[in-house]
């Protein structure tokens, strides 16, 4: 006899809630005694070097609230600071561990990460069950009548749209089985500091997770604009499960078609990383690695800093910099400015954005990127460059967005352009046909 309590653990990853989590639920219906567990996976944490990181802010909050809401029913979130080898290490020391639940994350890290976790649990005979949560469709679900992962984003979104029924958006009422979860004096809820974090300096306005219907429906005639709050600001939410996108699609789907597509893009993207893991570090098309990017550290730091001498991009960058966001439209303006008219490598941009996007997520950043140097799948064509004048007139006619993060731009002071936009035209057409003729 051992006198060990015996337990199931529900793992949270990228699904931090409560309600209408997939594998809380099944953890939940199926067993006793569910001890939800947070790992601050020090594997990741050690790579962040900057130590008031908006993000660890943004899980520590989620995991408050999911910590209130438990010791309100008896229980308690245990959290670790470790890898998640060692965690589990010392959890089968602690505990009689029955099944282990968690929901599936698609990233290469996590799969080898999850891999790792599944063999050491397997050599104790413990089972460890991954479900689907964070997706509509996931890995094989969307793709060609061949069984091969489609590579153009429309009639993948055609299929997803012919395949949704009412079960996939069916949530999961975790709440109808919280009496199975494990009863414990609370465990120790650990500070910023006690993981090596601080508060940020700036004021922190997280985005609220609230669905406004409104701005949905009128969508696809205001997201466009980077002046008006035309897009949600749900994607740091839909990035660590703060809400839950079975949710999201049951309440939304019919109100505008725009909006239902850009949450399949992120699907889409989602399933290029998983089918294709080599994107995290080459070009989807391969010849697109042949180009002979400049590289120069100094437009580099200009670019980062939003000092390139074109408004619009130093908008972008002053916002992302000083908010952690930065509207899609400028997204795509900043990202190819960058890669085209500056011609750098955009994985140098790619990592820019890691590191300072709230929202960051690697599959969505990553295509992002490779769409703008039209290395992607489905990406913009190489001899399409954006003309930061031209997308201004179209999208910021009176410059509201640019004077709010720029407001000296029309002043003697406001730097010179880094560039000339005709010369970087002609450049980028020729350094990127050279590449692709050799090919
Ligand atoms: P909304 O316009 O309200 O869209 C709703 C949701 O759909 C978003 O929250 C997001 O989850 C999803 N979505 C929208 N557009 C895209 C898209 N093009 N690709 C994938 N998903 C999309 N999005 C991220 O979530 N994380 C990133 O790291 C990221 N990096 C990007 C980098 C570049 C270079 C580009 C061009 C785009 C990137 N995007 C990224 C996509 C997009 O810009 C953001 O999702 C969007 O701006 C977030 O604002 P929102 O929540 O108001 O979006």
């Amino acid at each position: 006899m051992t006198d060990k309590p015996e337990i199931t653990i529900f793992w949270f990853r990228r699904d931090l809630r409560l309600t209408d989590n997939a594998a809380l639920y099944h953890a939940l219906k199926n067993n006793n005694n569910v001890l939800p567990i947070f790992i601050f996976d020090k594997n990741i944490l050690n790579q962040l070097e900057n130590k008031q990181d908006k993000r660890i802010q943004f899980i520590h909050n989620a995991l408050k609230e999911i910590n209130k809401k438990l010791l309100a029913l008896n229980s308690s979130l245990l959290i670790a600071n470790d890898t998640p080898l060692n965690t589990f290490k010392q959890l089968v020391e602690q505990y009689t561990i029955k099944n282990v639940y968690t929901n599936t994350d698609y990233e290469p890290y996590a799969i080898n990460r999850d891999n790792e976790i599944q063999a050491f649990l397997s050599e104790k005979k413990i089972p460890f069950f991954q479900c689907k949560d964070q997706v509509i469709f996931e890995k094989n679900e969307v793709v060609k009548a061949d069984g091969s992962p489609y590579l153009i984003f429309t009639p993948y979104m055609r299929v997803w749209k012919n395949k949704l029924t009412d079960f996939y958006v069916k949530p999961y009422p975790c709440e109808k089985y919280s009496a199975h979860l494990f009863k414990a004096s609370p465990f120790n809820f650990p500070e910023l500091k006690e993981i090596g974090f601080e508060p940020p300096n700036s004021n922190l306005n997280f985005p609220s997770p609230e669905v406004n219907l409104e701005l949905i429906k009128n969508y696809d005639q205001q997201r466009n604009f980077p002046a008006i709050r035309g897009t949600s600001h749900l994607s740091v939410h839909l990035r660590f499960g703060t809400i839950s996108i079975r949710q999201l699609v049951k309440k939304t789907q019919v109100l505008n078609d725009q909006w239902l597509n850009e949450l399949i893009w992120r699907e889409f993207y989602m399933m290029i990383l998983f089918h294709f893991p080599h994107v995290v570090k080459n070009a989807f098309k391969k010849n697109y690695d042949l180009i002979k990017w400049r590289n120069n550290e100094n437009e580099f730091k200009a670019w980062c800093k939003g000092e390139t001498g074109y408004p619009i991009v130093d908008a972008g960058m002053r916002e992302l910099n000083a908010t952690g966001f930065m509207h899609n439209r400028v997204r795509m303006i900043t990202a190819s400015f960058l890669v085209k008219h500056l011609l750098i490598d955009w994985r140098w941009g790619e990592a820019y954005f890691a590191e300072k996007l709230l929202d960051f997520d690697l599959s969505a950043n990553n295509g992002g990127w490779q769409w703008a140097a039209s290395s992607g799948c489905d990406a913009a064509p190489y001899f399409r460059i954006f003309n930061p004048y031209e997308q201004t007139k179209r999208f910021d006619a009176n410059f509201e967005y640019i004077k709010k993060w720029v407001p000296e731009f029309q002043e003697l002071t406001y730097v010179k352009p880094i560039v000339e936009h005709k010369f970087a035209r002609e450049r980028v057409l020729a350094t990127y046909k050279k590449a692709l003729t050799k090919a």
